[in-house]
Parts: structure tokens; C-alpha cells; sequence
């Protein structure tokens, strides 16, 4: 490789487990009616005054301390200066880093393709969202029911080096939050926005030396973990080609954005004519002190996160270190798993129902867990049902497919399905020898010593019980019976 890639992110998510804005009483919830999730504040009505949300800061110190920041003895809030029809009060709410946001400094230990990487944490700040806007053919409307949605804007120092590194950085950001009981983060709900910041440098050249880094092009708004990898892709290449043939002027540190359809990065601005902000210390807002209290308070509060959850299912579970990593990766499918096992159920079994069946369907189906009607006490009923044998393994996969979306038990569709495995003694022995009746010829060339006809005449039995038979019971009753011929 003739040249290194640094990357370093802006990593936006809105704090969605707080009940309201992180400046007004309105509902923090999401709501398909637009303008209703709002309050005076939120539209900048004269004589409106923000009011902080202790929830919202006490999230974003945690967020803080697990990223191993430092976290400031006051807080501040700061004013950036811009006018956009979202944003009525012509200025947003954030934290400059000066005097201090709400963290700096930290890292972040993460695994990539197996390999541990740690990347520095610049700083951690909260701010509000602004509102949204929906462009129509001949209008656009706004809708202000995200004005004042509690946002943190994480920072990253530009220690990635690649679309792989980003993307699993991403990840581990995600479970963060939602483990941590910060942020659903979810991006298809458009919480999770991103700044990519990438530039090239030789390879040859010592990192630690800023003056050997490239020019630095921001791709703004990326919001798909997807998107993010291709605008990676997409900028190196385009970068080394120009560098490639001896254009490397024409990298420009530019702000682009990352277009779905044409699958490039477009230019927007130069940085050159950047905005200036006039960023000033909040004067609605008093400055906030933080007690080391409070502080003790919310660290002892930090709850178990992925990785603790990932060393448990592998100590105490036997279950594998690939399993186990699928298993966390998202803290619904793990909490859906602890609530399986809490049933009773064999933490082996359920993680092989999850990580293959389940999350091979989700996907398939382009579902996620929570817009399934199958509960974890539905699965663990499904996985007793194999274990007592009352349905074979082959018969509980078809009952599986069934819970995603029908809303029925297993039992129930056992039930409708008149499926339930044959493991009666008495009945399996009946319908063997009418097997055996059926088929004399069959059991002449058995006792010539042609065992494998036992293969037909078990088929048969699962013919006639319409696959219910369990099959190991047919095949033993099958050679008992012969025998006794
Ligand atoms: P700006 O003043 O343009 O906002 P910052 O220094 O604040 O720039 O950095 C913004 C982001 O850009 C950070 O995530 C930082 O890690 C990243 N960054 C800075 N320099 C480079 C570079 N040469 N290549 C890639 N990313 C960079
Ligand atoms: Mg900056």
C-alpha cells in the first residue's frame, strides 16, 4: 500500500430515553403527526426560555465516563450562530469545547475482523437537534417536532484507518448507547447522523507528524452505517486517483456530501468561505455545577454492557466467542436471549435458535426483532417442544416460521397442525408391523442380509404418520419387530 488513510468521524445521536427535549417540556417521543411534539420554546416564541434537562445530562456524563473522558466541574452551554428555516432562533444550543463539554479526551478500545483498535475520543458534547424538513415537488414543509431533541455529538481524532475500522467503531458506538440506556440509536429512525472526515497520506511517512497529513475532505450527513463504508470507499479512491496522477492539488478541503443514487461524494462548499458562528457561552442558561456526588452517582449507575454480557455467555454459557459476539452485538436480540434462558431454557439451544434461525429470518424478511410477534417464552416453549420429544426438530422449524408474524404459541400451532411428533410405544409398534405385513418380501431379503431395506420400511412409518412418527422410534421398533419374524 503506497498510501495511508485517515479517518476521522463526527458521530451525531440523538439521546432518545429522556422524556422530553433536552430546553423544553415537549414529549421526546416519536409521533408520525408533524408540529405536535412541540412546545413555544422549541418554535423560538419571544419571551420562551430554555430550561436544561437533568436527564439528558446525566445520560451524556455517562456516555462520558464509559468513553473514559474527563468530564468538566461546570457546564456550559454555548451558542452557534447560524440562520436555516429549522432553526426559528437563529442559533442552536451546543457545547463549544471551550470552556468544557460534557467530555474530552477519552478512548475507545473496539474489535475489528477479530483485532482490537483503539481510537482517541476528542470530545463528547450535547446539543440540541433541529427541526426536520419534508421537500414535496413544489413546497417544502417543516416539521419542528425534532427542534430541541437531545443530541450528542461525539468526536472522534482521525486514528481510523479504513471503511472496515469506521463501520465497527459505528457499531460499537451503537451498543454503547443502547446498552447504556441512552439512545435506541437506531439510524433507520434517523438518530444516528455522521460527519466523515477522510484524507490520504504515504505510507512511508510518520503519522504522528500532522504536517505529513493529506488535505482533509468532510462528507457531511451520512446517515447509514452503509453509507458511511461507501463514502469511505468512494473518497479514498478518488483521492488516490488524483494523487495518482499528480492532481493532488485539486483535493480541496471541501465539505461534500454522499449521494445515494449516483453512489459519489458531491461538493457542497469550500471550506474557505466556512461560516463563522460567533459561538458565545449561552446567557439563558446559568452555568451548571457538577458535584462529585452526582458524578459517583451516575458512574455506579453505568449498567452491564456488551462486552461484560459477551465474557458471561462465554464463561458461564459455553457458548463460542463467535456465537457470543452475534449474540450481543445488538442489545435487543441480547436481552431477548437472557429473557429465553430465564424461561429455563438451555442457553446452548437458544443461542443456536437465535443466532441462526432467528436473525437468519429477521434478515430475510427485513425485520428487526421488535416488529416480531415471537416472544422469548414463545421460543423457549418451541425448544421444550423438540426436547420432549412431542415435536421433531424438523416440525419445530416449520412451527419457528409460523411465530414470526402470525401471533399463535407454538402449542397453538402444533395444535391446528395436528403435529405432534408420534411417541407412542403401543401406536409406533401397530403401524410397524402393518409395515412389515405389507412389505414379506421385504423382510425375506432383510434376513438375507439386506439391512438397508430398514431405510424403505422406516419412510414408510413416517409416510403413514404423516411425518409424525419420531424417527429414531421407528427405526427401533422397525428392527425389534423384524426380529421377532
Ligand atoms: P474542523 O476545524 O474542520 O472542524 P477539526 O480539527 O475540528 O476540523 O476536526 C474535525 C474532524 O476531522 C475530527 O473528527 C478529526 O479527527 C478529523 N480530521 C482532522 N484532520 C484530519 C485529516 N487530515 N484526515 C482525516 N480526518 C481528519
Ligand atoms: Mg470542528
Amino acid at each position: 500500500m503506497k498510501y495511508k488513510v485517515l479517518i476521522g468521524l463526527e458521530m451525531h445521536c440523538e439521546i432518545s430515553e429522556t422524556n422530553t427535549k433536552v430546553f423544553s417540556g415537549a414529549a421526546n417521543t416519536y409521533t408520525s403527526h408533524p408540529n405536535t411534539n412541540i412546545r413555544p420554546v422549541d418554535m423560538a416564541f419571544p419571551g420562551t426560555l430554555p430550561v436544561v434537562n437533568k436527564e439528558a445530562v446525566k445520560k451524556s456524563l455517562m456516555a462520558s465516563m464509559i468513553l473514559g473522558c474527563s468530564q468538566p466541574e461546570y457546564v456550559y452551554f454555548e451558542r452557534k450562530n447560524y440562520y436555516y428555516p429549522d432553526l426559528p432562533k437563529g442559533f442552536q444550543i451546543t457545547q463549544e469545547t471551550k470552556p468544557a463539554p460534557i467530555g474530552i479526551y477519552g478512548k475507545l478500545k473496539f474489535e475489528v475482523n477479530g483485532e482490537e483498535k483503539e481510537v482517541r475520543i476528542n470530545n463528547l458534547h450535547l446539543e440540541e437537534d433541529a427541526a426536520s424538513s419534508d421537500h414535496y415537488n413544489r413546497s417544502s414543509k417543516i416539521n419542528y417536532n425534532r427542534a430541541g431533541v437531545p443530541l450528542l455529538e461525539l468526536v472522534t481524532e482521525p486514528d481510523l484507518r479504513s471503511a472496515d475500522e469506521a463501520v465497527a467503531f459505528l457499531e460499537t458506538m451503537r451498543s454503547i448507547y443502547q446498552y447504556a440506556g441512552i439512545s435506541e440509536a437506531d439510524s433507520k429512525k434517523g438518530q444516528i447522523r455522521c460527519d466523515v472526515n477522510v484524507s490520504i497520506m504515504d505510507a512511508d511517512k510518520d503519522e504522528n507528524d500532522m504536517s505529513n497529513w493529506g488535505t482533509k475532505v468532510e462528507i457531511k450527513n451520512v446517515n447509514s452505517f452503509g453509507g458511511v463504508r461507501d463514502a469511505i470507499n468512494y473518497e479514498i479512491e478518488r483521492q488516490t486517483e488524483l494523487k495518482e496522477q499528480g492532481r493532488y492539488d485539486e483535493v480541496e478541503q471541501e465539505t461534500r456530501r454522499w449521494d445515494e443514487d449516483s453512489m459519489s461524494t458531491i461538493r457542497m462548499r469550500s471550506k474557505v468561505d466556512a461560516i463563522d458562528y460567533k459561538y458565545f457561552v449561552e446567557p439563558n442558561i446559568p452555568k451548571i455545577k457538577l458535584s462529585k456526588e452526582w458524578l459517583e452517582e451516575i458512574r455506579k449507575e453505568i449498567p452491564e454492557l456488551a462486552g461484560e454480557r459477551k465474557e458471561k455467555y462465554i464463561n458461564e454459557y459455553g457458548i463460542s466467542d463467535y456465537d457470543a459476539t452475534i449474540l450481543v452485538k445488538e442489545k435487543n436480540v441480547a436481552d431477548f436471549y437472557e429473557e429465553a434462558i430465564k424461561e429455563g431454557t438451555d442457553p446452548k439451544s437458544a443461542s443456536n435458535w437465535i443466532t441462526t434461525n432467528l436473525l437468519g429470518s429477521l434478515n430475510k424478511l427485513e425485520l428487526t426483532i421488535e416488529d416480531i410477534t415471537l416472544t422469548p417464552s414463545m421460543l423457549a416453549e418451541l425448544i421444550k417442544l423438540v426436547e420432549t420429544k412431542e415435536i421433531s426438530s424438523k416440525q419445530a422449524k416449520e412451527v419457528f416460521a409460523d411465530t414470526l408474524t402470525s401471533g399463535k404459541t407454538p402449542k397453538e400451532i402444533v395444535k391446528e397442525k395436528g403435529m405432534t411428533q408420534m411417541s407412542d410405544a403401543g401406536e409406533i409398534t401397530k403401524i410397524a408391523n402393518e409395515v412389515l405385513d405389507e412389505n414379506a418380501e421385504l423382510v425375506e431379503k432383510y434376513k438375507e442380509g439386506r439391512t438397508n431395506v430398514v431405510d424403505f420400511m422406516v419412510g414408510q412409518i413416517m409416510k403413514k404418520t404423516r411425518g409424525t412418527a419420531n424417527p429414531g422410534m421407528a427405526r427401533s421398533t422397525i428392527l425389534e419387530e423384524i426380529e421377532k419374524r
